[in-house]
C-alpha cells in the first residue's frame, strides 16, 4: 500500500507558519486529490460581524464547512477544500487565528453560517382518526410537516416514526381548538437552526435533515432520516446526543399541556360543546 515515500513533500516553497503540518499528499503522484485539507480554527470575535463576508469569500474560493460564534468572544470556523483555497481563506481573516487544528474532512457540500435561526417550528398534538403529533418546520415560507404517532422524544435511543404529510401554511401554526373529530393543541413551538453538511431544502429531498430546536419543551439537535419513500414517505425522528439530550425521559408524558393555553388536548376536546369555548 505505501507505494511512495512518505514525508517528502515538506519542501513546498514558502510554507506559511499558520498552516503547520504540511500535507504529505502534496508531493504525491497518486490519484488522490493532490492537496486538500480541513482546518478547524478559532479566532477572536471581531467588533463587526464578519460571518457573512467570510461565507462569501469561502464560496468564492470553493471552501466548504461552516462559521459560528462561540460565547461572546470567539469565532470558530471549519474549512475544508483545496489547500490553497483554505489557506487563502485563513489569510483573509482580519486577525490571525488563535488556534488552527488539522482535522478530518467531513464532506460538507456548503459553507454555512451555524447558529442562526432558519425560521419557526411548531409541534401540534392532534386527535383525529388516530392520535399523533405534527412536527412542522418552516422551509422557504411553508411548514414542512411530519405526523409522529408517539410524539417526539429527548431520549437519543428513541427512534420515532414520522410520516411526512402535506405542507401547511405558516398561519396554521397558531391553530388550537376542537375539531370535528377531535382537537388540536400547540404542544410546543419556537425557532430552529438548519444543520448538517447539505444545504436545505436539498437535505430534506435527499432524506437526511439535521436541525437544532429552540422550543419550550424540545431543545437541541435532532435528525430526520427517511427510511421509505413513496406517497407517504416514512422517516425516523431521533434526538441527537448533546447537552439537551435526556436519556430515559418521556417529554410527552411529562409536559402534556399546550404552550399557548396550558390546556391539555382532552380539555380542549371537552370544551367543544361548552358555551363560548371558541368565542
Ligand atoms: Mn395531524
Amino acid at each position: 500500500m505505501p507505494d511512495r515515500p512518505a514525508g517528502t513533500g515538506r519542501k513546498t516553497a514558502g510554507t506559511d507558519r499558520k498552516t503547520a503540518g504540511t500535507d504529505r499528499k502534496t508531493a504525491g503522484t497518486g490519484r488522490k486529490t493532490a492537496s486538500s485539507r480541513a482546518l478547524r480554527l478559532t479566532a477572536a470575535l471581531p467588533e463587526t460581524d464578519i460571518r457573512a463576508s467570510v461565507r462569501e469569500r469561502a464560496r468564492a474560493l470553493g471552501v466548504l464547512g461552516w462559521i459560528r460564534t462561540v460565547g461572546d468572544d470567539t469565532l470558530e470556523i471549519h474549512a475544508e477544500g483545496p489547500s490553497q483555497a483554505v489557506e487563502s481563506l485563513v489569510a483573509s481573516l482580519p486577525d490571525a487565528p488563535l488556534e488552527v487544528t488539522e482535522v478530518r474532512r467531513e464532506g460538507h457540500e456548503q459553507f454555512a453560517i451555524r447558529g442562526v435561526s432558519a425560521g419557526v417550528f411548531v409541534v401540534q398534538e392532534h386527535a383525529a382518526t388516530a392520535h399523533h403529533f405534527d412536527l412542522r418546520l418552516e422551509v422557504e415560507g411553508m411548514m414542512r410537516s411530519w405526523a409522529v404517532p408517539k410524539g417526539p422524544s429527548l431520549d437519543p435511543s428513541a427512534k420515532r416514526l414520522a410520516v411526512q404529510v402535506e405542507d401547511h401554511e405558516v398561519g396554521h401554526n397558531e391553530f388550537e381548538g376542537p375539531t370535528e373529530r377531535g382537537g388540536v393543541i400547540v404542544w410546543d413551538r419556537g425557532t430552529y437552526e438548519q444543520g448538517g453538511r447539505v444545504p436545505w431544502p436539498e437535505a430534506i429531498e435527499r432524506g437526511h435533515a439535521v436541525f437544532v430546536l429552540h422550543g419550550e419543551k424540545l431543545r437541541g439537535g435532532f435528525a430526520l432520516q427517511r427510511t421509505r419513500a413513496g406517497s407517504k414517505p416514512q422517516w425516523l425522528l431521533v434526538k441527537r446526543r448533546d447537552e439537551e439530550a435526556r436519556p430515559g425521559s418521556d417529554i410527552v408524558a411529562e409536559r402534556p399541556a399546550s404552550v399557548l393555553s396550558d390546556r391539555t388536548l382532552d380539555q380542549v376536546r371537552s370544551e367543544e360543546s361548552a358555551p363560548g369555548a371558541q368565542a
